[in-house]
Formats: structure tokens, sequence, C-alpha cells
């Protein structure tokens, strides 16, 4: 599944391919991708639109349209952005294709079809790509999953941190940073990877966590992120970026999916067990249960 940085590198390749070129028509393969809205509706409100730019919200992709709406992507599971010309050889599973008036074109391509595609008014979006009222983020679904913070902006801060953990405290760290209504974009790898390096144990309740392992895990999370951009996000099974190439930080995991191999930090096996109903990976030595 992808998560926060493998969308941002989507989103940040679509915005240097895109921005400036024109949709010239839209066709939809899937009837449920842009479910309330008929294809024949949807396509009518992206014809003759401009892209002016194009950005990431937690797990969301947003082109923005001349004119001010938003034309918002989400990926889901199994969700990619190709961009092709449009006479590159045909792709497998392809549910929409935005097509440009220059003939080329971005491919929704999504084998587990749980992506969606919604367009919003830009005035419901702020600038900082929170969802502006309850009645708007209730109106589009997609945007309402996403109401957190964002973990790479400013507003992240280790204060910030504290005080939800504070008030989450009775939630187990593992599961609370993947819920995106607290924090935005983080999902079970990147997760994994920051309890890790801040050597928190994922069971532990966020109450618990001390001062100092507040402020570990604050720039764990931003550490690992920013890793994770530089990398190209991490392709397992099915992700790819906009130009269809993998990303390489499935090479750098220093524990998920490494279960039994030696922790680089002590050299004990790492651990996989299941917490929440998602597998957890940790470090029985560097990351203990007992509260410092
Ligand atoms: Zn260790």
């Amino acid at each position: 599944m992808p998560e926060l940085p493998e969308v941002e590198t989507i989103a940040r390749q679509l915005r240097g391919l895109v921005t400036g070129r024109v949709i010239g028509a839209f066709r939809s393969h899937w009837g449920r991708l842009t479910e309330p809205v008929p294809p024949r509706h949807f396509a009518r409100r992206l014809v003759d639109r401009r892209i002016e730019g194009v950005r990431r919200r937690g797990k969301l992709v947003l082109f923005d349209l001349d004119g001010g709406d938003v034309l918002v992507v989400s990926l889901r599971m199994t969700g990619q952005l190709l961009f092709r010309e449009a006479e590159a050889p045909p792709d497998l599973r392809v549910r929409g294709v935005i097509a440009f008036t220059d003939r080329s074109e971005v491919r929704f391509v999504d084998t587990r079809k749980f992506g969606r595609m919604a367009i919003v008014d830009g005035r419901e979006i702020g600038a900082d790509g929170t969802a502006r009222s309850a009645a708007g983020a209730r109106a589009h679904g997609p945007l309402h999953a996403t109401s957190g913070i964002e973990p790479l902006s400013r507003a992240f801060t280790t204060r910030w941190l504290g005080d939800f953990l504070h008030r989450r405290g009775r939630s187990a760290i593992k599961v609370l940073l993947l819920d995106p209504r607290g924090i935005a974009g983080i999902g079970n790898i990147y997760d994994c990877e920051a309890l890790w390096r801040a050597r928190i144990h994922p069971t532990r309740l966020a109450g618990s966590l001390t001062t100092a392992e507040a402020a570990r895990l604050h720039e764990a999370i931003g550490w690992v992120l920013r890793k994770g951009i530089r990398l190209g996000g991490a392709s397992r099974r099915d992700y790819l970026d906009a130009r269809g190439r993998a990303g390489r930080m499935q090479r750098e995991f220093q524990v998920y999916a490494q279960a039994d191999r030696p922790c680089p930090r002590c050299g004990r096996a790492i651990v996989r067990s299941v917490q929440g109903g998602r597998a957890t990976f940790h470090c029985p030595r560097c990351q203990t249960v007992r509260v410092p």
C-alpha cells in the first residue's frame, strides 16, 4: 500500500510531467472509480481544464485545475498513476485514463480496484491541504480519510506529538501511528521502521512514552519518511512511480519484513507478530515493553 513517501514521489514526478497540460478526455473503465458521480459527468468537469499543479495530501494525489477545482486521486491498496505517451503499449488493469490534448496521458492502474477519484472545489481544501469544513469533508470521503496533521510540515513539532500521545494515551503506539485522523500518511512500513529507530516497543501505550521517547519518535518519523522519499518509495508488490519504475526503500528496511534476520543495531533476531490485524516487526532487545 503506498504510504506518504510513495505518494509524495508520484506527486512530485507528475508535477514536473503534467503541469501546464490540458485535459482533452477522461475515460473510465471501472464504474466505481468515480462513484457516486457517473463517469460522463466526471469527464465533463475535467475536459478543457489545465493542470496548474500536483501535490500530495496524506496518501492522496491532488491535481489543481484551472478554475479552482481539484481532482483528488486515492490510490488505496494498489493504485498507480503512470504517465505515458498515448502510443505507448497498453498497460494491464487500467481503470481510468486522463488524456491530454498533446497525446500524452496518465493511466490509473489498479489491480485491487479500491482506488477512487473525486473532484472537489479547491476552496474546500486549505493551502496546507486540510479539508476546510466538516461538511466538505463528509461530502468527499477520500478527503475525510486524511484529516490528520502532515508529519513533514512545520506544524508537526515534538510538542504537538507529546500532546497527541497524551490525548490518545490509552492507544497502543503502533496502532495510533496508523490512524490517518491523527497523523496523515503513515502506513505499516514507516510505522515499524520509525518505532525501531526510536527504540519503542509497538505495544507500548502512547501515554506511557517518556518525553525523551516522544522526542526520539518525532525525529524517527521525519527521518524514515524523508529517507523513503529520497529513495523514491518502497516497492514490495505493486508500487511503481509515475514513470513506471520501482522505488529503492525496500532495500533499506531495518525491521519491516525482516523476521529472523539480525537487528542492524544489536544483532538479535527480528520478531514478527500481529497487532491490530497488521504484521508488526520489532527487535526484542532494542524495543522492550518495559517503560524506562
Ligand atoms: Zn536490536
